[in-house]
């Protein structure tokens, strides 16, 4: 299954954040796709959608979604050049399907920094020189197998040299994969690669306690928030500190909590949306009267694929997917309405299911 790894350097609030998310998360024996790894949390996914629809149909049960995070322990200066628990942190990294980035923005005396100050520009850098130099590497091999073959004018071999000349430059600027343009089909020779810098990326900018509030007043964020602009990528503000704290409450407790600390939404719960639509998930919904469920789906897939989420049943016998938008639902107010307003559509094999779908399929058994 998909996953978001979490990175960062020592003693920057990864394990008080990953202890939010397993407090938080869910039994991952619940969840038939979930790994039962200790450095593996299940979380909800929280969805407004699925609260309004719970609302409009008044089922049983309501399932959320889930999808999990992985804590990657153990980055060090030098880790490309496999010292100590190096090549381990590199190999997990690969296996991830996007990264969070912790990066600490809390000042503490107490608390020791392995720069031996606070700069979070510099620990980014750290990290992702790290990855960078692990592609270059493969990156190198590569080109040196492909050199000859292009040189014989080779067809694909030319493609792919092209290719990798282009990584190769930015590698070597300190430009990560993933800012580089490519076209549909060079873009496919990347993804090949498998490289670390082409995943995608969201940095979790951690600030203390009485930050939260106005996490713009941190200097160090700013910092960070402008370092990610570059890079087209996201950042999120949490004080892992506090999470811990709301990740033992009931949820009662927990809205009282954050409108004592003047936040609207945990964030916690901006992490898990945030990943979630960076790791490329869409959901789509059931709505019936034994249950409303919440389904992940990676963008892209068709009807059938989707139904095979569900059950390998549904997508072998899939005949057609009877589809309202959650808009076009919630607006109707009921499935009869909206039926009678021919808001429901009936889609075919061909259909590409969107985010906010909610599906009724039919299947032959
Ligand atoms: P890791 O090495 O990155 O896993 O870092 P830890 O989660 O173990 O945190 C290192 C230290 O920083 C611990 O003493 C934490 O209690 C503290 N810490 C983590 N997050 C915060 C935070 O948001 N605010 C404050 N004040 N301290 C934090």
């Amino acid at each position: 299954s998909l996953t978001a790894g979490i990175v960062g350097l020592p003693n920057v609030g990864k394990s008080t954040l990953f202890n939010a998310i397993t407090q938080a998360g869910v039994e991952a024996a619940n969840y038939p796709f979930a790994t039962i790894d200790p450095n593996v949390g299940v979380v909800e996914v929280p969805d407004e959608r699925l609260d309004k629809l719970t609302e409009l149909v008044k089922p049983k049960k309501t399932v959320p979604t889930a999808f999990e995070f992985t804590d990657i322990a153990g980055i060090v200066k030098g880790a490309s050049k496999g010292e100590g628990l190096g090549n381990q942190f590199l190999s997990h990294i690969r296996q991830v399907d996007a990264i969070c980035q912790v990066v600490r923005c809390f000042e503490d005396e107490n608390i020791t920094h392995v720069s031996g100050k606070i700069d979070p520009i510099d620990d980014i850098e750290i990290i992702n020189l790290e990855l960078i130099l692990a592609d270059l590497e493969t990156v190198e091999k590569r080109y040196q197998r492909v050199e000859k073959l292009a040189r014989q004018k080779d067809k694909d071999s030319l493609q792919e040299f092209e290719v990798l000349s282009k990584l190769k430059e930015a590698l070597e600027n300190d430009q990560p994969a993933r800012t580089v343009e490519f076209n549909e089909d060079q873009d496919k020779i990347v993804k090949g690669l498998h490289l670390l810098t082409n995943k995608p990326i969201l940095y979790v900018a951690n600030v203390k306690e009485d930050e939260v509030a106005d996490p713009d007043a941190n200097e160090n964020v700013q910092k960070v928030k402008e370092y990610a602009a570059q890079e087209n990528a996201e950042v999120i503000v949490v004080c892992a500190k506090i999470e811990e704290e709301i990740a033992e409450l009931d949820p009662d407790e927990k809205d009282m909590f954050l409108e004592e600390l003047g936040i609207a939404e945990s964030g916690l719960d901006k992490l898990i949306k945030a990943s979630y639509n960076l790791l490329g998930f869409g959901t789509y919904f059931t709505a019936g009267e034994q249950e409303v469920r919440a389904w992940t789906f990676r963008k892209g897939i068709k009807a059938p694929q989707a139904a095979g989420i569900i059950h390998t049943d549904f997508e072998r016998g899939f005949i057609r997917a009877e589809t309202v938008s959650y808009d076009d639902l919630l607006e109707a107010g009921s499935m009869a309405i909206a039926r009678e307003n021919g808001r429901i559509r009936l889609e075919g094999k061909d259909y590409i299911v969107q985010d906010g779908d909610v599906i009724h399929f039919r299947f032959n058994v």
